[in-house]
């Protein structure tokens, strides 16, 4: 089967993704999957999808020629795709904006979400103000701390935001508290799940919503290149800025594709969250894939200067296309993403997440060693407002 028309009809992608749910919430998922169906056939729902990507969310966001990063590197020619400057500065309001749609479709009153930064809860939170809907959002206790220009923003547009104090009090916890909540509430409650994980449908439709990406870059670079790049590079938290990205291409069997993990502080158990480099294939909250895990199967504590990347398991998607060879995956350090962020905040005037200074180091080690007619496209995920604390503290 061609790796564009994934998943299957049981939602796997070969050995990956699937339903791992509780009994109650495998009927809200088929309806769930139903309605996204419909909903993607249907021309009014994405006539009323664009426009707000447009007038709302900031799309198209442009493919920009980093000149002077290019010219120091000496290499490849490299272009950021600009979603750091989509409304709430990164790309995760394109599935937020997607998926409050579908609730109304499906009649739902109330929203919850998980977060972990806060950028998917902030723009959970944009998209509830917007709609006039209920909005609550789970978030780890050591997070909000962390983040908490980011929980005062959510509660601004009038979410409830909630701690959770289980375990390491952070993203995990908070998808599972989550999941807690749909099960009690799925009759009137749309879950925005935020990255492409968790039980089928959402990876596909998370993905779905975020090809916006890929497709804006491709014609971009047609435009400005006339011709498709070499290498196409993203950060993988869950995975949803950097399939956004890669899937309208992987029919394109010469673009090279590059996905670049935490590596925290280096591949050494519960300081990394480098998901390919010795994890274990496994269920974590609803789909089966590369998770990192003890002997005994128990999720393992993980490290990443970056929130947003800093989870146990990868989507599934990302797990079968580097399981058939068709995308890559590396990773970089705290200190080579910090790194990443300084020099291009100085070299372009542009202060990237330090999530998506992760593909950045990647882009630093890599493009000088390409040829100048080859092209780079790395995926400029987010903004780095939100992280410039944390950077001065190192970087100062
Ligand atoms: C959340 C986030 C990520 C990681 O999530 P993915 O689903 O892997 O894209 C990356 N960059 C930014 C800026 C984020 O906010």
């Amino acid at each position: 089967m061609s790796t564009a028309t994934l998943p299957d009809k049981s939602g796997h992608f070969g050995k990956f993704g699937g339903m791992f749910v509780p009994e109650t919430l495998m009927t809200p998922l088929l309806d769930l999957e139903a309605a996204y169906i419909a909903a993607r056939k249907d021309p009014a729902f994405q006539e009323e999808l664009d426009d707000l990507l447009m007038n709302f969310c900031g799309r198209p966001t442009p493919l920009y020629f980093a000149e002077r990063l290019t010219e120091k590197l000496g290499g490849a020619k490299i272009y950021f795709k600009r979603e750091d400057l989509l409304h709430t500065g990164a790309h995760k309001i394109n599935n937020a904006i997607g998926q409050i749609l579908l609730a109304k479709r499906l009649g739902k009153k109330r929203i919850i979400a998980e977060t972990g930064a806060g950028q998917h809860g902030v723009a959970t939170a944009t998209v509830c103000a917007r709609f006039g809907m209920e909005c609550r959002v789970y978030m780890g206790s050591v997070d909000m701390e962390r983040q908490s220009l980011n929980v005062a923003r959510m509660r601004l547009m009038g979410a409830e935001v909630v701690g959770v104090t289980a375990g390491q009090a952070t993203l995990k916890e908070a998808v599972n508290e989550a999941m807690r909540d749909w099960v009690a509430s799925v009759e009137n409650t749309h879950y925005i799940l935020g990255s492409a994980l968790g039980a089928h449908p959402f990876p596909m439709m998370v993905r779905d919503f975020h090809r916006v990406i890929g497709l804006e870059a491709r014609e971009q670079i047609l435009a400005k290149e006339g011709r498709l790049p070499d290498l196409l590079v993203a950060c993988v938290g869950g995975g949803s800025n950097a399939i956004g990205l890669f899937h309208p291409f992987l029919e394109d069997t010469e673009v090279r594709m590059m996905g670049v993990e935490a590596g925290g502080d280096g591949i050494i158990p519960e300081r990394h969250a480098a998901r390919f480099q010795g994890g274990k294939l496994g269920v974590l909250q609803g789909t089966k894939t590369w998770l990192l895990a003890d002997d005994d199967g128990q999720i393992e504590l993980t490290h990443s200067v970056s929130a947003g990347l800093d989870y146990a398991a990868i989507g599934p998607e990302h797990a079968y296309l580097q399981d058939v060879g068709r995308a890559e995956y590396d990773y970089a350090t705290d200190d080579e993403a910090l790194k990443a962020f300084k020099e291009i905040s100085s070299i372009e005037g542009i202060l990237p997440a330090l999530e998506t200074s992760h593909g950045l180091a990647y882009v630093l080690k890599t493009a000088g060693k390409m040829s100048k007619d080859e092209i780079i496209i790395c995926n400029m995920s987010g903004r780095g407002d939100k992280d410039v604390e944390t950077a001065a503290k190192y970087l100062l």
